[in-house]
């Protein structure tokens, strides 16, 4: 099984600054969408909605695709199907070249990020500008996002006025820390590469089957610049952003911005159906994104994973989250999201991620598609590697307990034997095979007198 995520949680628990920029910013956000949660009568009824939706969705992808792909090209679309990331970077590098770019502006994206657009564009000597400022201050820091929709969320403002100063050529020489002077600095670096731009990258957050519509929805504008500047746009979108009509917008359109950033709506949100003459881009392309997704779907539990809408709310409830930061997950998606969907669509890699939970289940409380996220990490660890060991294990401790006189025997067994282990109180190191739960677990050593001891004493 992979080690990489207590490792690297380890380091990220000795870094006090990281942790203190994580408590303070996702405290901040998890405030907001409480309140406006709370503001709507309906909210479980929306969330119920939205689970349905997904759920047929899932039910129907093939025929979905079938009807958003003739929609799109009617609509005067280009539709191109990608069976892997390799695949959709190699068609994205193409439309770009033929379309006599070797750059392109980037809306914030997710799935573009999972097939590391922006790597293989430089491998093929074509540049990726990412345009949202959290991801423009990762991207000029050579850093990694550490947060589906804040993925500088790791910086402080004064080490982000350090990354422009140091990375940004235009940036103002007296730059401060003021965060409307930071977005100033973005801003003007950015507009010049708006007006220049003949090629523009997005994802879309849906995929309207009924109209072959895509939804981007975001808050700073630089979105629709890209979206409606660059003469040609391609759309990248993973195959399960798909809506049957246009009516199930209205519930994800509740959910969405209330969930993310914590307001009731988003400030810019684009909708756009292929092309149109005299406004926008000329040429529109979308690549539909496999990549992992169809086998996710034929895991019957593992599926819900394919329904989450990236809001991120999950990641700003998680204990685990809140002090390790998204790093350490060492995948795109983070956080819960990340511990059930990063090993699914990767197998045999991130097999440690589902252990990287407490179970409280915070997570599926405010998730707005309401996917049992707990469900999905107690199945992926039952089928994983390990599973086989945990169920060996608890088998055993059942067949134990459930016998009286050998749980006593074995509660003084363990206290005999952990004597060279204990410190105050605490086994805190055992040996192989028990060192596999104390590595990131402490024991509690069994007291000297069991409570039936005690009771059989006193009971008299
Ligand atoms: S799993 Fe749910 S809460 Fe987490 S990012 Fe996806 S939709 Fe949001």
């Amino acid at each position: 099984m992979s080690t990489a995520f207590p490792k690297a949680a380890k380091v990220a628990l000795g870094m006090p600054q990281l942790r203190s920029n994580l408590a303070h910013a996702t405290g901040t956000i998890r405030g907001k969408r409480a309140a406006v949660a709370a503001e709507l009568d309906d909210w479980e009824q929306l969330r119920d909605a939205a689970s349905a939706v997904k759920a047929d969705v899932q039910r129907h992808l093939p025929e979905l695709l079938e009807t958003f792909e003739r929609n799109a090209i009617e609509a005067g679309a280009k539709v191109h199907w990608a069976r892997d990331g390799a695949e959709a970077n190699r068609i994205a590098a193409r439309i770009t070249r033929e379309a006599g770019a070797d750059e392109v502006v980037k809306v914030k994206s997710m799935a573009t990020q999972e097939i590391e657009l922006n790597e293989h564009f430089e491998a093929e000597g074509l540049a990726a500008w990412e345009t949202d400022l959290a991801e423009l201050i990762v991207q000029l820091a050579e850093d990694r996002p550490s947060h589906i929709l804040v993925p500088a969320i790791h910086y402080n403002r004064t080490e982000i006025r350090d990354i422009f100063k140091g990375r940004m050529k235009d940036a103002p020489a007296d730059l401060t820390d003021d965060p409307a002077a930071l977005a100033e600095a973005a801003r003007r670096h950015l507009r010049r590469r708006f007006l220049s731009a003949k090629v523009a990258v997005s994802g879309a957050n849906f995929a309207i089957a009924e109209t072959g519509s895509l939804v981007v929805v975001e808050s700073e504008g630089n979105g629709r610049m890209c979206l409606t500047m660059p003469e040609t746009l391609i759309s990248i979108v993973g195959v399960e952003k798909l809506l049957p009509s246009f009516d199930d917008l209205e519930v994800f359109m509740q959910l969405l911005p209330r969930s993310s950033t914590g307001e009731r709506m988003n400030p810019y949100s684009s909708i756009w159906t292929g092309r149109a003459e005299g406004d926008g881009p000329k040429d529109v392309h979308i690549i539909l994104l496999d990549n992992g997704r169809t086998d996710v779907l034929a895991d019957e539990v593992g599926r819900q994973a394919l329904s989450c809408i990236r809001c991120s709310a999950c990641l700003n409830v998680c204990p685990v989250y809140e002090r390790t930061g998204g790093h350490a997950y060492g995948h795109v998606y983070p956080g819960p999201i990340g511990a059930i969907l990063a090993p699914q669509l990767e197998p045999g890699r991130h097999d440690d991620l589902p252990y990287a939970s407490s179970l409280c289940g915070a997570c599926y409380e405010v998730c707005p598609v309401k996917i049992n996220i707990p469900e999905v990490l107690v199945h992926l660890r039952q089928t994983g590697p390990h599973g086989a060991g945990e169920k060996a294990a608890m088998g055993a401790a059942q067949a134990v307990m459930a016998r009286p006189g050998l749980w006593r025997a074995a509660l003084r067994a363990a206290r005999f034997f952990s004597r060279p282990w204990r410190r105050r109180g605490y086994v805190r190191r055992l040996p192989f095979p028990g060192s596999k739960w104390t590595v990131s677990r402490d024991l509690g050593v069994p007291p000297k007198e069991s409570f039936r001891d005690w009771w059989k004493e006193h009971e008299r």
